[in-house]
């Protein structure tokens, strides 16, 4: 097997002497995209990434078997990772007076994984405080798009206009009809492999060859039908045909990317160095700063614009300035958010863009938990098939408070599961026995389990929120995230509901339900944040317009999920990306106008 190895083309050395067009602010899905957009478009950019450009195929070690790691995959003693019962437990920040050399957030597995250890932040360095809350953040070049779970799924307008649906929180200054041609826009450039279902909530993509459903997976696809719910391939953010990009290869289906915290190392599976970055630099346009840590947008004092900005060297310390025209915000949702508050000026005492008090508010996530696991009698005993190589199992569209409406909750969830022989048998620790009857019973059953995990929609409220820290700062003197947030009533009843449906599905397909979890997980398990500088048409409650763009300063626009208005229940990454080409797309018509 060949695992594809181009290097990308020679990038231009970065000079602080210039003025870019534009300099973008973190390389991750929404960095990516505004690199990519801009470049295509002919303009100079220069793009600040907090993090190393590291050897990510040598760090994934993707085709290493269990049995060839000295730990099988666990991270080398002296390293811990944060176990649920201490973010349930304890107030961040987590890292704090522990004997570990290297604390990492609870994503790699329990006994962490060594295969992430460059690419998840050491949280002794990257302090938060506040309310708990379990943040995941990868620093380096590509951001968390490295190791994401590539469930990639569109919104609808029962998302983009929640409000006209139910009358709660803000509907979205666009519809689906804005939208749908930037979505087609990433399908075609990225590769995207799924099954069209013709849901009017859960839009179709431009597919490519989707990934087949197990035995256990088709029976309840049979099952639920009945119920008017559906089970479709998982939608993976994944090239199953291949598209035309030097530096990725279609799918070998190795199913690699779903042990632990995945990633591919052929990039079949879209990842933004290798879908974005890399042809960025080919066009000749793009200059790459890494280990550069930005930590104020700095402001023009005659004409409140912003003029660049200032960043931190993470290896030697030191602060440099980078100029630019237009300033682009895309270090994640809560870490753009952390950067408006810290640029304060005279022009702007509360950050910059904040003059509506609502940068940091409105948080939105999703709630996760609750679900089910069964088990296919029939199934048992078995050969072994190969089943996990693949992207990923199956999904579970949205089905509550479509035409009906429940009266516990408002908005929705979805599932995510999967069913069938995986390469560690994940049923065995539901087998009962000891010895060699154990492994016995594990070989026996272990094709003939299936489980599924919901996703819910955390409305956002002004009263979930991030501020600075006055006192905590990080590594590099930098002040801290302090969290403001939990979820409320409409979480909790709306998993209730995830937990009771998940059973109820199960049975309606004939499958034992051998274990229903009802615990909800702690605030940020999802590692899907939204909200904090939301889109809107009123200055006074948002903080961007439509394009992203700052209300109160015209050349500064933050494009990744901080933007969002609403959560809806679909993961957010191929919405980020959409909403990124659209705005980047317009800001390169304005920049060409002169009206930027
Ligand atoms: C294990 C895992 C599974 C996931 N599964 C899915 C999934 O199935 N589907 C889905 O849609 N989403 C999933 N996600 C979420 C997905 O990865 C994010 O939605 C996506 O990466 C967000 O893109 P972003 O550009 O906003 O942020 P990121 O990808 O985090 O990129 C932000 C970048 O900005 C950099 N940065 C931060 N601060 C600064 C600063 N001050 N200066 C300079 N640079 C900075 C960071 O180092 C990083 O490289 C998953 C994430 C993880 C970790
Ligand atoms: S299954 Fe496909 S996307 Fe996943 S690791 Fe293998 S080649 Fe990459």
């Amino acid at each position: 097997m060949t695992v594809l190895k181009i290097a990308p083309s020679q990038e231009p050395a970065v000079d602080l002497s210039l003025t870019y067009d534009a300099v973008v602010v973190g390389s991750g899905a929404a960095g990516g995209m505004a690199a990519h957009v801009l470049t295509s478009q002919g303009m100079k950019v220069l793009l600040l990434e907090a993090g190393k450009k590291i050897d990510i195929n040598q760090e994934l070690r993707s085709m290493e078997w269990p049995y060839d790691h000295p730990r099988r995959g666990e991270m080398a003693p002296g390293s811990h990772a944060i176990r649920h019962n201490e973010y349930t437990i304890r107030q961040p920040p987590y890292a704090k007076k522990t004997a570990f050399k290297h604390v990492y957030s609870y994503v790699g597995g329990w006994g962490g994984s060594d295969y992430v250890k460059n690419i998840l932040v050491d949280e002794k360095d990257h302090p938060y405080t506040g309310t708990r809350y379990a943040w995941v953040r990868a620093r380096l070049l590509g951001g968390k798009t490295n190791i994401w779970g590539r469930l990639a799924l569109r919104l609808s307008d029962y998302d983009f206009k929640g409000k006209t649906h139910d009358g709660y929180g803000e509907d979205w200054p666009i519809s689906y009809a804005d939208l749908a041609p930037y979505y087609d826009k990433v399908d075609l450039y990225l590769g995207i492999s799924g099954y069209k279902e013709n849901l009017p909530h859960l839009p179709d993509s431009l597919f490519q060859r989707h990934n087949k459903l197990t035995a256990s997976e088709l029976m309840l696809r049979k099952g639920v039908a009945k119920m008017g719910r559906t089970v479709t391939p998982y939608r993976a953010g994944v090239t199953t045909d291949g598209v035309k990009n030097k530096y990725r290869s279609k799918c070998f289906g190795r199913g690699a990317c779903g042990r632990r915290p995945g990633g591919c190392d052929i990039h079949a599976a879209f990842d933004s160095p290798t879908g974005l970055i890399y042809p960025a630099m080919d066009t000749g346009n793009l200059t790459l700063r890494t280990n550069s840590i930005a930590h104020e947008v700095l402001v023009d004092r005659n004409t409140g614009k912003a003029r660049g900005v200032s960043f931190v060297d993470s290896q030697n310390h030191r602060t440099y300035e980078a100029k630019a025209k237009i300033v682009i915000l895309a270090a994640s949702t809560l870490e753009s958010a952390r950067l408006l508050l810290l640029s304060k000026s005279r022009q702007y005492p509360n950050g910059i863009g904040n003059s509506s008090g609502h940068v940091g508010h409105n948080f939105c996530e999703h709630v996760m938990g609750p679900g089910a696991t069964g088990l296919v009698k029939d199934l048992v005993g078995r050969e072994s098939t190969l089943d996990d190589g693949r992207p990923g199992g199956f999904y579970v569209p949205r089905f509550r408070n479509l035409q009906d409406k429940q009266p516990g909750f408002i908005r929705g969830y979805g599932f995510e599961g999967s069913g069938g022989f995986g390469i560690f048998p994940d049923g065995a620790f539901d087998a009962p026995g000891f010895g060699g009857q154990f492994k016995k019973t594990v070989r026996e059953h272990a094709g003939a389990f299936i489980s599924m995990g919901g996703f819910g929609e955390v409305l956002p409220r002004y009263e979930n929120y991030m501020d600075l820290d006055p006192v905590v700062k990080d590594r590099w003197g930098i002040p801290v995230l302090r969290f403001h947030y939990q979820f409320s009533d409409n979480e909790k009843k709306m998993c209730e509901d995830m937990a009771a449906s998940a059973r109820e599905m199960l049975e309606q397909a004939g499958v034992e339900v051998i274990g229903v979890d009802r615990d909800i997980l702690t605030e940020g398990w999802s590692i899907h944040e939204l909200g904090t500088a939301r889109m809107g048409t009123d200055p006074k409650t948002s903080v961007l317009n439509q394009f992203q763009q700052s209300h109160d300063v015209r050349n500064l626009l933050v494009v990744d999920g901080s933007s969002h208005v609403s959560a809806s229940c679909q993961n957010p990454t191929w919405t980020i990306m959409a909403l990124a080409w659209r705005s980047c797309e317009h800001l390169a018509d304005e920049f060409k106008r002169g009206n930027v």
